[in-house]
């Protein structure tokens, strides 16, 4: 049984359909890649997929129970990690409350505490009484990764997390995914750079026009230059 199976999900915005039929695995230990065109359904499909949109036909299944109408806050608690797009960190928190406030044993086990993570980003220990508005955009991003790993969550999301960051920040973050990645966790990550997606991703599958239009071994699709021009325009 795969830990996440989504099946012809279609949704949107209201009366505004954007999704016209995702299918989606993700095994136990597996990271794929999600990726498309600008404005293809990638965001939608996180949205629909961690219960902040509405699923208006299909289905999620994640750890064997559907999810399709479950709040926010519950699939969390059932162990899917969110790094949202944009970060959305609270400016008149610190650091540390930050990850306080979302620490728990999980679904995934209980390795991930404040202090993995102030290991794994030695910036965010330095700057633990710091409130979250003063951060950088690299640091908020660290911060939102973190945040996402001490719930000890089973499948980690993440949207676009290398977006408008430094070179050096953007190599940081590709590294603690890496070793998140090798570490057995399941994670479907969004962005646009190939190469570093295929390092960490086994599969990739495109998105376009809310459909998903190709799957494949990730190796393979970072190779193929047709692909790229056929579905990202590139
Ligand atoms: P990007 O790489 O630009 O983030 P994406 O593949 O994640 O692209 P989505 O953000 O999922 O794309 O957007 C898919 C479609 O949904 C786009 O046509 C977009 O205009 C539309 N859309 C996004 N947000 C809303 C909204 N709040 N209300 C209505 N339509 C929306």
């Amino acid at each position: 049984m795969s830990l996440l199976h989504v099946s012809d999900l279609t949704g949107g915005y209201g009366p505004i359909k954007v999704l016209h039929g995702v299918d989606l695995t993700v095994e136990e230990g597996e990271v794929v890649a999600l990726v498309g065109r600008n404005g293809m359904g990638k965001t939608t499909t996180i949205k629909t997929l961690t219960g902040e949109l509405p699923a208006m036909s299909g289905d999620i299944r994640f750890d064997g129970t559907s999810i399709a109408t479950v709040s926010p806050n519950q699939i969390s608690r059932m162990g899917v990690g969110l790094v949202p797009e944009g970060r959305r960190c609270f400016s008149n928190l610190s650091v540390e409350e930050h990850l306080k406030l979302a620490e728990r044993s999980g679904p995934g086990g209980h390795y991930w505490t404040r202090e993995r993570v102030f290991e794994m980003f030695p910036r965010l220990k330095e700057r633990r009484a710091n409130l979250a508005f003063t951060l950088s955009g690299g640091e908020q991003q660290k911060l939102a990764i973190g945040r996402a790993l001490v719930t000890n969550p089973k499948l980690l999301i993440l949207d676009e997390a290398t977006e408008g960051l430094a070179p050096l920040v953007r190599k940081d973050i590709w590294l603690c995914l890496e070793s998140i990645a090798k570490a057995g966790l399941s994670v479907i990550v969004v962005d646009k750079n190939l190469k570093a997606l295929a390092r960490i991703a086994q599969r990739v599958v495109v998105i376009s026009k809310g459909r998903s239009v190709w799957e494949g071994a990730a190796q393979a699709f970072a190779e193929d230059e047709s692909l790229h021009q056929q579905h990202l325009g590139v």
